[in-house]
Parts: C-alpha cells; structure tokens; sequence
C-alpha cells in the first residue's frame, strides 16, 4: 500500500484554551514495501501521526491517500482501511484480556467473519512468525514473560494480515535480548511479507539497523527524512533536540577527525567492523 500525507495539520483542544497544535504541515510519501523508522523526542507528534494513519485520528486539514485514494473523503471505508493497516500500540500486552494465548489472537480475525479453519490458519501463522510455539495456546496470556506477552500482542495485529503495520516503541520496557528478539521479528516481516513498516522510537541504535529511512519529528515539524546515514551526519543538530546518533557514528567521526579514511556514511557496528578490519589489513 502507497501512503501519501499530504499537508496534514492536527490540533488537540482545537478552540480551547489548551489548544495545542501537534501536527504541523505533515508531507510524507511513502511507498508499499518500505521500512521506514520515525523518531523523535517524546511529545514531538510521533504517537499523533501513527494514529492518523489509521483514521483513529482526524486531521483538521491536510490529506491521507492510500493507493489513490483520500481517507477523509465521504464514501472512503474506515473499516476497511483498519483491516489493513496494523497498529501496534505501545506496551500492546495491556490489551491482552482473553483467557488463552489462542483466543487473544483469534479475537480480531474472528471479527472480520473469517471461518473456522481460515482463523486456524491465520493464528498459526502469525504465532509462527513471532516465533511462538503451540505449547502455548492454551495458557492464559498472563502467565507469560514480558516478551512473550509482547509477542502474542503483535501476533494478534499480524493475524488480520494487515499490509502496513505501525509499532510504537515495541522494545519498551524490555530486556536488551527481548528487544534484539523482537526487532529480529519485526525485520523478518518485512522481508518476508513484504509488508510496509512504521517503527516508531526513540533508539537510534534499533532503528539505524533495520530502517531503510529514516523520519525524524520535532515539535508537530518533519525535520529529516532520509536515508540512516545522511540524517545521522546531523548529529550535532540531532543532539540539539534530544536524540543522539548511533555510538558507531561518534566513533567514526573521531577516527575521521584524526585522518582516517573510514567512510561516512558506517551506522552500524557490523559495517564498522567489516571497515576497520579491512583498513587493519
Ligand atoms: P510523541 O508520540 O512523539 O511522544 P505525541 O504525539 O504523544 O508525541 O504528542 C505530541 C504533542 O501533543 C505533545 O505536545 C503532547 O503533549 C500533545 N498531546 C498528545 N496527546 C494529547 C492529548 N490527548 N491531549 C492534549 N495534548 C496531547
């Protein structure tokens, strides 16, 4: 699915004396298939605009087309739209409340009136792909670890085959090997469905490994959006707003600094090593 935000304005407490404009002129272009990481300090407008993507929100001007088509025009189906894109809330396992696994992932396919073996299948399959196995299904969510809850959580989006999925800040609250886990997930969706990605956080390090663009917010304004490594040449203004680049930027800034040949453009430890390896030879 092609997204296109177009001039997109939002204001909460429109009118009030709490008004308070939290998206400000907003133009994305977004093509089917991307993997594109949005970050931003908090209250920059990230949450706002993920949930514009799916019509939770409505903006006061601007518009959103997907394939062509203006989300805000009369005869466009919302319901439809929210089948197909995904949202993935922040600490989604708060909105577990079935009494199993299985049930908590069936809900939402059983709500498009999908049968029996067709939410069979798609239960399965997204429990598969989060990497959980049947042993699991019967117990109830609450007896699981953090990560696993997380996991069943997402399941629950994937199960209705959305072909956008919007996570925000999936790795939140969880260990350093829980959060490597479920990136490695996220990023296995994308190239095996080839299904468009949002990630939103507040990680550099997350999102320079698997975006392929990068949107940084700041204040209601889109202030970069490119590719990792030239938006992470403006470390310095990135520190200004709260983020930092990776550590692997820092570091090959410092070598380049003492006259090093080390490409620029390096954001993660892996080309790094392969690098600094080939220079050490
Ligand atoms: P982020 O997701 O980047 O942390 P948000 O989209 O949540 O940012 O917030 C953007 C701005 O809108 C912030 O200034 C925030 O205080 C404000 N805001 C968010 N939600 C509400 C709300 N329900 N009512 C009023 N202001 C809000």
């Amino acid at each position: 699915m092609s997204i296109s935000i177009n001039n997109l304005n939002y204001y909460y407490g429109k009118g009030t004396p709490y008004e308070k404009q939290a998206l400000k002129n907003i133009n994305i272009e977004i093509k089917n298939g991307e993997f594109i990481g949005l970050i931003g300090h908090t209250g920059s407008g990230k949450s706002t605009l993920i949930q514009h993507l799916n019509g939770l929100l409505k903006a006061d001007s601007g518009a959103i087309i997907y394939n062509g088509e203006n989300i805000y025009s009369e005869k466009y189906n919302m319901r439809e739209l929210r089948k197909k894109v995904g949202l993935v809330f922040q600490y989604p396992e708060h909105q577990l409340f079935e009494m199993t696994v299985y049930k908590d992932v069936a809900f939402g396919p059983s709500n498009l009136g999908l049968d029996k073996d067709e939410i069979e299948s798609r239960v399965v399959e997204a429990m598969n792909t989060v990497g959980l196995t049947s042993e699991i299904y019967e117990k109830s969510p609450f007896e699981l670890s953090g990560g696993q809850k997380r996991r069943v959580a997402i399941a629950g989006v994937l199960a209705m085959k959305p072909e956008v999925l919007i996570l925000d800040e999936p790795t939140a609250g969880l260990d350093p090997q829980g959060r490597d886990e479920i990136l490695e997930e996220i990023h296995k969706l994308y190239q095996e469905l080839g299904i468009t990605i949002i990630l939103v956080s507040h990680s550099m390090e997350d999102i320079a490994k698997y975006a392929k663009r990068l949107v940084v917010m700041e204040g209601g304004n889109i202030l970069y959006d490119d590719v990792p490594s030239k938006v992470f040449k403006n470390y310095k203004n990135l520190e200004k707003i709260g983020l930092s680049a990776p550590q692997i930027t820092y570091l090959v800034n410092e070598l380049r600094s003492k006259g090093i040949e080390i490409q620029e453009d390096i954001t993660t430890i892996e080309e790094a090593k392969k690098t600094l390896l080939s220079l050490l030879r």
